[in-house]
């Protein structure tokens, strides 16, 4: 290997002495793009996943290099406790998915957490658990022991897909109201996959629960990138900075946008200054007699859709991601400052309720 240029000797080095990021050889990565908060950055995460491990059809490893790809930022494997169709093929080790991937998550500096998915009957259904030491912990034959080993642990715990399946469907018993009041739970999955539960995302602002929307996923996910009409549902979490604790912080305190099919679900708190982050009306603003040229730039990776809800400017704009739109208008008094008032119909605050806004379209 002598006549080798340096550099290639170190990469061909690298290569060999690394095997457990060769499959990542022929991927490149694309960046999921959502603007930082004042005080917090974002961080794409998807924390709800299956593995060989229980009833998924990937080895974990492959799940870290789906997301490296795909652009996220942090990701939890939460195989099944209780649940193994594949048992005579692998045997049982609640533990053993994260320590088979969490070398080549480091290799990608991809961030893993320990997780699990806690699964009974509906009810009370399943649940999610991250941050844990020791799953098998969780392994008990009630599910209330579980619920309260993971939260002993110091687990971030939230119901999985709600409305999935039972008589109980969109139901909220009193089983609920004890884990409620005694705190066993943080957060609900407002959306899992390619579902959207409304009476999840009410409950959620109602009783002030975490907001979470992941994929679920049990086969390969063989997108290349993360595209606005293409992408995995995600979590959108704002942390101070990509370590477990300042996640488990966000999480605890609610500072999550979910990111489905073309819409961001969340706390108004979250989407108002996450819509003015990515909305630009960019200098100079060009006006000609009575009318007025915008070019409004969105540097998200959603089109941002807006309604009229005032009585200026055209009645609908979509400003596609990460593209700029001219929009043209006429006006009473062209040299005047105007608000546009306007609803982000695809920036969900609640059930069927887009975010308000204003474009400040200033005097020049
Ligand atoms: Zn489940
Ligand atoms: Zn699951």
């Amino acid at each position: 290997m002598n006549h080798l240029k340096p550099l290639l000797r170190v990469t061909i080095l690298l290569i060999l002495c690394t095997p457990f990021v060769s499959a990542l050889g022929q991927d490149v990565r694309y960046d999921i793009r959502f603007p930082d908060l004042p005080g917090y950055k974002m961080y794409a995460c998807d924390l709800h996943m299956h593995t060989v491990f229980s009833d998924g059809t990937v080895w974990p490893t492959v799940r870290v290099e789906e997301a490296w790809r795909q652009g996220l930022d942090v990701i939890s494997i939460t195989d099944h406790v209780e649940y193994h169709p594949h048992k005579d093929d692998l045997p049982i080790n609640h533990g053993r998915p994260y320590d088979l991937a969490v070398g080549t998550a480091q290799a990608v500096d991809l961030l893993l957490i320990r997780g699990t998915e806690i699964t009974r009957d509906t009810p009370p259904g399943h649940f999610n658990a991250i941050f844990l030491d020791d799953i098998n912990k969780l392994d008990t034959p009630e599910f209330l022991d579980a619920i309260k080993a993971a939260n002993a642990q110091g687990a971030f715990v939230w119901w999985n897909h709600q409305a999935w399946q039972g008589e109980d469907k969109g139901k909220w018993l009193d089983l609920y109201t004890t884990m409620y009041d005694n705190k066993l739970f943080q957060g609900m999955e407002v959306c899992n996959g390619s579902s959207y539960y409304p009476t999840a995302h009410k409950w959620c602002l109602e009783k002030n629960l975490t907001m979470l929307g992941n994929t679920d996923i049990h086969d390969p996910d063989l997108r290349k990138q993360s595209l606005p009409g293409d992408h995995r549902t995600m979590t959108l979490v704002f942390a101070k900075e990509r370590t477990p604790a300042a996640l488990k912080e966000a999480l605890l305190a609610g500072r999550t946008a979910v990111w489905y099919k073309d819409q961001l679900i969340g706390r108004k708190e979250i989407l108002e200054p996450l819509f003015d982050a990515a909305l630009r009306i960019q200098a100079p603003i060009v006006r000609s007699g009575k009318n007025v040229y915008l070019r409004i730039a969105n540097s998200c990776d959603t089109d941002i859709k807006l309604t009229r809800s005032g009585g200026n400017g055209p009645a609908s704009i979509a400003i596609p991601a990460q593209a700029t739109k001219v929009v043209e208008m006429t006006t009473a008094a062209a040299d005047t400052p105007l608000d546009l008032q306007y609803t982000a119909t695809n920036f969900l605050i609640a059930p069927d309720t887009g975010l308000p806004v204003v474009l400040k379209v200033p005097q020049e």
